[in-house]
This record gives structure tokens, sequence and C-alpha cells, in this order.
């Protein structure tokens, strides 16, 4: 996969073949260009996915594993304009989410019926897409107008890549190669053509189609100008650039999993905060202290250790049946950070209690450097397996040393999965529209 943009050679031409809605008709558009080594970008609504009509998720998959693009079109095909900005969040935000947790490579995007202001497009850029395309900015091959005949590699704005608008059922082979030789011509660039049903006749009649017989003719016709120049690209292959972190709407801030987090409460006064427990093993010498050294508040806990042979010495969450240790979702990673100063070197450390109560220690973080003054330290853990019931997690200390921790938090960073499925469902129960341009 490219990752940088490249400048075209004069002449050159790049087609991008696009197909937007997550039509089932658009399966035999895919196998006629894999035939022809050729690949294509879906633009996917990701609420609409395995309705009546459309591509399945398992057939998107397919899709994926075959080489073509998924890009996001909004979970609903709103007109976007229309809509408030949380809405527009939403929708452009939401579904780039669903889709990323469906495991595509998401970059690109483009804009139900075109339609986009300039406040939408600031959207599609904070929902950390690389591109947009819009429907229509070209100089069709009879046209007047002043616009180019392609598209500029890299475009002017990334963020509102023209095209020719949709190929609609009267769109002859002719005009179809006219886009491409125009745009050879003209000194080169770049032509995304967006198609959409794949059929002819279509039962019902559709004005956004092409016939198999057109789209096979016009790419038999298209292959073999590879020779001079004209190719066959991705649009996330010609915008190039990294894939960025997923971005939810409304933003969700992670809820904190420790009770006593900051290690303040002490109930029976046994130097122990509630919620959590002097824990450790194996063969060694030491000492707790209930510390007005604190980072946060006005207690922490230090343990020293002055000799040792084996095992450890840790403050870890409480291991009970749920008042004090949180529940653990399957798959889902968990991050742990902490304040901590120390003479030697510490580490975080996870435990899940087991489905038949017992509990089994799961994994460690890596070696935090000994800190002269208090310090902050994170660190994330796989996905909990499917045995983890519950969590516990602290920090160790197993060589000689003195180590003082306050200011705990653990959150669930998956836990917005289950917001974004809520997303979905809610707009499953929309009223469908006419599939449009
Ligand atoms: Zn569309």
């Amino acid at each position: 996969m490219a990752t940088t943009t490249r400048a075209l050679a004069p002449g050159q031409v790049i087609v991008s073949l696009n197909f937007d809605d997550g039509l089932a008709s658009q399966l035999q558009a895919a196998a006629m260009l894999e035939a022809r080594g050729m690949r294509g970008t879906f633009y996917i609504n990701s609420s609409r996915i395995g309705q009546s009509g459309r591509l399945t998720l398992d057939q998107l998959r397919a899709l994926r594993d075959a080489g073509h693009e998924i890009g996001g079109h909004t979970l609903s095909h709103p007109r976007l304009t229309t809509l408030s900005a949380d809405d527009q969040r939403k929708e452009i935000c939401n579904d780039r989410v669903a889709l990323l947790n469906a495991g595509f490579r998401v970059t690109s995007f483009a804009y139900p019926f075109g339609d986009k202001d300039s406040f939408t497009r600031q959207v599609v850029i904070d929902c950390n897409y690389n591109s947009a395309r819009e429907s229509g900015g070209l100089r069709t091959p009879t046209g007047s107008s002043s616009n180019p005949y392609a598209e500029r590699v890299p475009p002017a704005d990334a963020y509102a890549i023209r095209t020719h608008g949709s190929v609609q059922d009267t769109t002859t082979l002719d005009t179809l190669k006219a886009y491409v030789l125009r745009a050879e011509e003209s000194g080169g660039g770049w032509v995304p053509l967006v198609f959409h049903h794949i059929c002819g006749p279509c039962d019902p009649p559709q004005t956004y189609s092409t016939a198999p017989a057109v789209l096979a003719a016009f790419l038999d016709w298209l292959a073999p100008r590879a020779s001079r120049g004209t190719t066959v690209a991705l649009m996330d292959t010609v915008i190039g650039g990294t894939l960025k972190p997923p971005v939810s709407w409304p933003p969700v801030q992670p809820s904190q999993l420790f009770k006593n987090p900051s290690l303040e409460t002490d109930s029976n006064g046994d130097g122990t905060p509630d919620c959590w427990k002097r824990g450790g093993f194996g063969t060694n010498t030491f000492t707790w202290t209930r510390t007005s050294d604190a980072h946060g508040g006005s207690w922490a806990q230090q343990v020293r250790i002055s000799s040792i042979s084996s095992g450890d010495r840790k403050l870890i969450s409480e291991q009970d049946s749920g008042t004090c240790s949180p529940a653990a979702v399957t798959g889902h990673r968990y991050r742990i950070s902490a304040w901590y100063k120390s003479t030697t070197s510490v580490r975080f450390k996870a435990y899940y209690r087991n489905s038949a109560g017992g509990w089994d220690y799961w994994t460690q973080g890596p070696l935090l450097p000994a800190a002269s003054s208090y310090t902050r330290a994170e660190w994330t853990t796989p996905g909990a397996p499917s045995a983890a019931k519950r969590l516990s997690m602290g920090m160790s200390i197993d060589r000689v040393g003195t180590l003082t921790m306050d200011d705990f938090t653990l959150t669930d960073l998956d836990a917005t999965t289950a917001l974004r499925e809520e997303y979905r469902r809610a707009e499953e129960e929309e009223v469908e529209a006419p599939i449009p341009p």
C-alpha cells in the first residue's frame, strides 16, 4: 500500500473505480475488476450493511481480503447539510468507527449526494478521514465549463475530490472512454468514476445503474491503457497517508473502574485502603506504610523490601466478587495508570477472577524505571481472555527498594464499542430512504 502522495508524470492518468452505497449488485463488478487485475473503492453506509439489496458484512470482508478498499459514506445516507452539527458528527464519525470496528482500513469518505458545506468538510477532517469525494466538479467531455477534465494529484482539496458525477443508465461506453481520453489529452490527472447499481436491464429500473456488459467493455478498453500510463488505483492509494485513530461522537469519557483510586479511604483503619490489597509472595522482608507523602489527597501507599530471594510485593485492587473488582469484558483492553516514586524498577500487574471464583495471574507491564519524584506511568493490557470475569490490577516491586504509589486510574479502552452499537441500532430503526446517487 502506497503511503505517500505521488506526483503524476505529464499525461499520466489514474482512474479510480468507485462503487457507492454498498449495493449487492456491485459484487459482480468486483469480480470483473479482479479478473483484470484492478481493484475498486466501495463506499459503505455502515448501518445498512446486510439489509435487503445490500452487501453483507461477510461480503465486505471478502472484498477487503481481495484487495478492494472500504470507504465511509455515513451511517444512513442523509443530506448532511440539512442535519444539526451533532447529527452530522454522528453520521460521519460513528460510521467510520463502526467500519473500523468491523475490521476495515477506513481512510476515504464520500459525501452522500455530494452534499456538503464548509462545516461538513471540517467534520470529515475531525473524524480522522484522509480524504472526501464529491459528486461532480469535473468538466464532462461535452461540457463547456472552465472546470478541468481531471482532478489533480494531489488534489487541490483532499476533502473535496472532484468527479464527473455518478454514472447513469444513459452514460454510454463512449462517454466513459471520453472521461479518460479527455484527461489523457489535457495533461493527465485523476479520474474517479462513481458507479451505483450494476445491472441492465434493472428490475426495477435504476437511473444510477450501469449494465454489466458496458462495465466489462469499459474495463477491457481501460486495462491495456496501462502501457501508456493510464492505470487504476484505490482512492486511498492516490491520497496516501496513515490510518488515523477512531473518533466517536459524542466523545466518550472513559469511566474510572477502580474504587477508592486515590487510596484515601481506610474505613477499618488497618492501613490498607478500602478496595485495595497489600499482596505478594515468595521469600522477602518488607514493610508497608500508609504515608502522607501523597501525590493527590492526603494518603499514599508505600512498600519497602529490605531483602528478597524470591517473589514480590504489590498493591493491587481487591480480589472480591464484585464490590470492588470491576467486571472484565472479553477482548477489551484495559489501561492502568498511577503516580509512583521508587528507588528501583517496578511494574504493573494484572490478575483476573475465573468463572470458578478463583484469582489467576494474567499479565504484567514492562519494567518502569526508578523515579525520585512522583511520576505518572501508564500501561495497556492485551485483550482480556474469555476466562476473565473480573479484574484486579496494581503495581509491584520485586527487588530491594521502596515503592510509593498514589492516584490510580483503570479504564476500559474498548468500552465505547457498546455505545457505537447503540447508535447503529438507532440508525437502523430510521426509515429507509430511496437509493440515491
Ligand atoms: Zn451514496
